[in-house]
């Protein structure tokens, strides 16, 4: 096995071996680094081996960005991340919420494990069977804990719904088979537009392309907008 090529699951490019510290881009942490890449990207070993709630919740807790697109897909590169699963329906919140809350948004304590819980629940494949995509469903998740809503609550109650139900018709609009990232793309450009709308809260919404077109083999390609080179 000596001379097998390993690549960077985060830009593709040749892994080399080296023995130095480096942050890891998923928890910041700062460890002895084995491999990494010409552009020293490293990914620490509890990270590696994390499942897929950990990493989420680990890696949200401490970003620092502000574009909930660039943080999906930091994590969908993640190998623990299959193309399709209910993994993006917490995502989903999780990656809004963080965005949120590094715009200076104030969330309750938890917001994102909370987030997380209640995207969980929501199981595979209820785009078809429910009408309901659990994608689109996290972002009514995401507005409900950064409203505190409840059953009980009037205009809360009203802004989830509504947030879920403008996301929903999106993913609808994107056409089928069903691909979770482009449903994971269209809830959060859904949602960024919602809060701008609504909340007059400002996200970044720059998105280049999808990066994980050439590994879906369902991937719609020039019929999706966030197709690579499809723009
Ligand atoms: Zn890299
Ligand atoms: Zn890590």
């Amino acid at each position: 096995m000596e001379n097998e090529v390993f690549y960077c699951t985060i830009c593709g490019k040749i892994l080399h071996p080296i023995s130095e510290e480096l942050k890891c881009i998923y928890c910041k942490e700062i460890s002895i680094a084995d491999y990494t890449c010409d552009d020293h990207h490293f990914v620490c070993e509890n990270c590696r081996l994390a499942l897929p709630d950990e990493l989420i919740l680990k890696t949200c807790e401490r970003s620092e960005t502000k574009n909930p697109y660039e943080l999906a897909n930091l994590i969908m590169r993640h190998p623990a991340i299959p193309m399709h699963s209910p993994i993006h329906h917490y995502l989903v919140p999780a990656v809004l919420l963080t965005a949120l809350k590094n715009v200076g948004c104030e969330l309750p304590r938890r917001a994102i494990n909370i987030a997380i819980k209640r995207g969980k629940k929501i199981p595979y494949g209820t785009c078809g069977s429910w009408g309901v995509c659990g994608a689109g469903a996290g972002v009514g998740i995401a507005m409900s804990v950064l409203t505190r809503a409840t059953y009980k609550s009037d205009t809360e109650r009203a802004r989830s719904l509504d947030a879920s139900g403008e996301s929903l018709i999106s993913i609808s609009k994107l056409g089928g088979p069903r691909c979770c990232k482009a449903s994971v793309y269209a809830s959060i450009k859904s949602a960024i537009s919602f809060l701008e709308k609504n909340f007059k809260i400002k996200l970044p919404s720059n998105f280049e392309e999808c990066p994980f077109s050439s590994y879906n083999e369902e991937c719609k390609k020039d019929k999706c907008e966030y197709y690579k080179g499809g723009h």
